[in-house]
């Protein structure tokens, strides 16, 4: 029988971390179990640097952005030297059961424990929603959110000055924030892997609303895919549209989680720990067709990240 479980914040940080954190421990206290918070990721694990903690440690915490317990990344996870030490200094501590929250890399950590013998469950954690096991991964609502705040406000800028704005957003290999973004917003273009650049076809486009004398065209694209500079001057030679650039950076990380992602948290965390009460464990909590479930974790780290049926088309339409 599971007695202690330990959680730690892991990755990429996310808002709804925290509203995460406080889900695992109060239902882990609520289960009449011993709670205890890993600082720094994998790297406070590696160190040790593990406390117990009481239902006051969750006050005040559910509306804050980022992650109390800090994240880190640790490259040295891949080795299987340094996994065998994790599992050792969580067998030490007399932790039977140890709950992750992050993205993929996290899991595949979480993945490497639990081939070590260590009893673990993996809540999806990232602003990308880049998790393929899950539909929604915590953080996603808030990152969103901001980037509809950032647009709506380059927006007025934008039509006051007739110009295209290039948008940077994050989401390198899932362009979920990208094209929710556009259809949220009903922005003039999106680029990202899900929906590359056809430049003939948004050049076109383009000349024609600057020959409608249209205020201004948004333009979404994911990073690390186009140098934004050199694509923001290339439209304006093709078109004629006074172009600029915004990268969003790591706004996209901060803020007070939605209350979509707040309840999202409370869900996969009190899912966590029925696992582990369950005698459950190795699996990752996931929200498939409005359903909240787990997925066992081998197969959760080979999932490749789902492609939103007609959102492609959808964007398109309405554009
Ligand atoms: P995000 O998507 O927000 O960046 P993430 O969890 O995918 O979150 P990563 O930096 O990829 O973020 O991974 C977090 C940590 O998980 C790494 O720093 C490393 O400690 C561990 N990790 C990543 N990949 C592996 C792996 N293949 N094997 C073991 N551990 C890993």
């Amino acid at each position: 029988m599971v007695k202690r479980i330990a959680v730690l914040t892991s990755g990429g940080d996310a808002p709804g971390m925290n509203a995460a954190l406080r889900s695992v421990i109060r239902a882990g206290l609520y289960h009449g179990k011993e709670m205890y918070v890993i600082y720094d990721g994998y790297r406070g694990l590696l160190e040790g640097d593990i406390h117990q903690v009481n239902k006051d440690f969750t006050s005040d915490i559910i509306n804050r952005g980022g992650t109390i317990i800090r994240s880190a990344r640790v490259p040295e996870m891949k080795e299987e030297a340094t996994q065998k030490k994790c599992a050792q200094i969580l067998a030490d501590y007399e932790i039977d059961a140890l709950i992750g929250i992050g993205g993929d890399g996290t899991y595949r950590g979480l993945a490497a424990l639990h081939k070590q013998g260590v009893k673990v469950v993996g809540i999806p954690g990232t602003i990308d929603n880049d998790v393929g096991s899950t539909e929604e991964t915590i953080g996603f609502s808030t990152a969103l959110n901001t980037i509809c705040d950032c647009v709506d406000k380059l927006k007025d800028t934008s039509g006051s000055h007739q110009r295209c704005s290039l948008i940077e957003v994050m989401g390198r290999d899932c362009g979920d924030l990208a094209m929710y973004a556009a259809l949220a917003e009903g922005a003039e273009g999106v680029i990202c892997v899900e929906h590359p650049l056809h430049e003939d076809k948004l050049f076109r486009k383009l000349r024609k609303m600057k020959a409608m004398n249209k205020s201004h065209a948004i333009i979404l694209v994911s990073e690390n895919l186009y140098d934004i500079k050199e694509l923001a001057k290339k439209i304006e030679d093709a078109t004629g549209f006074d172009t600029r650039t915004e990268v969003l950076g790591r706004l996209q990380r901060g803020g007070s989680p939605s209350a979509h992602d707040r309840i999202l948290a409370a869900r996969y965390g009190a899912l966590a720990v029925q696992t582990l009460v369950d005698g459950g464990g190795g699996v990752v909590t996931a929200s498939i067709g409005g359903e909240y479930t787990t997925v066992p974790i081998e197969e959760a780290v080979e999932m490749k990240h789902r492609h939103k049926h007609g959102l492609r088309d959808l964007i398109d339409m309405l554009q």
